[in-house]
């Protein structure tokens, strides 16, 4: 059957407008999907040159996009700061995902030491024994440089307890 292409747009349409319907939506997202997903590496494949072949028009448009909308990048950085920083623990102490949070939580949300809830410098560090690599707690900034500056060692911080515990002053 040959069609006109006045009957091809009134046909095309009318398929928009049914789309389109709310009673039909569930329909139509399943088959979208279905069509996608037997097409799957084929979509990728045009997507990823697509990518490939505008880059620096995407970048631009990135670019003007986050210019536009700092409060969408500014949420979007909070999200995704605790993923990232867990994958940095990960990473450098072998802690699971959301083990720092529960460690923080067990101390009250206070350092492990001095209990301040305001790590200051640059926020809560993962204290580690540099000789195991085991994680011994959460410290403040200031307590972390503390013991370091102590060399990570009891006898030296015992040392440094009984000087202050002097009567030195
Ligand atoms: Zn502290």
């Amino acid at each position: 059957m040959t069609s006109t292409p006045e009957q091809r747009a009134k046909r095309a349409a009318y398929v928009r407008e049914w789309n389109a319907r709310p009673e039909n939506r569930e329909r139509v997202l399943a088959q979208r999907a279905q069509r996608r997903a037997a097409k799957r590496d084929e979509i990728n494949a045009a997507a990823a040159a697509y990518r490939e072949g505008n880059r620096a028009m995407l970048a631009e448009k990135s670019r003007a996009y986050k210019a536009a909308n700092p409060e969408v990048v500014v949420a979007y950085r909070r999200a995704t700061a605790e993923k990232h920083a867990d994958r940095k623990r990960e990473m450098k102490y072998g802690l699971r995902p959301g083990q720092f949070a529960e460690m923080l939580a067990d101390q009250g949300g206070r350092c492990a030491i001095c209990r301040t809830d305001t790590p200051n410098g640059n926020g809560w560090q993962v204290d580690h024994c540099h000789d195991t690599g085991d994680v011994r707690g959460i410290l403040c900034h200031s307590c972390n440089v503390g013991i370091g500056h102590l060399k990570d060692n009891p006898a030296v911080v015992e040392a440094a307890l009984n000087y202050l515990r002097g009567d030195s002053c």
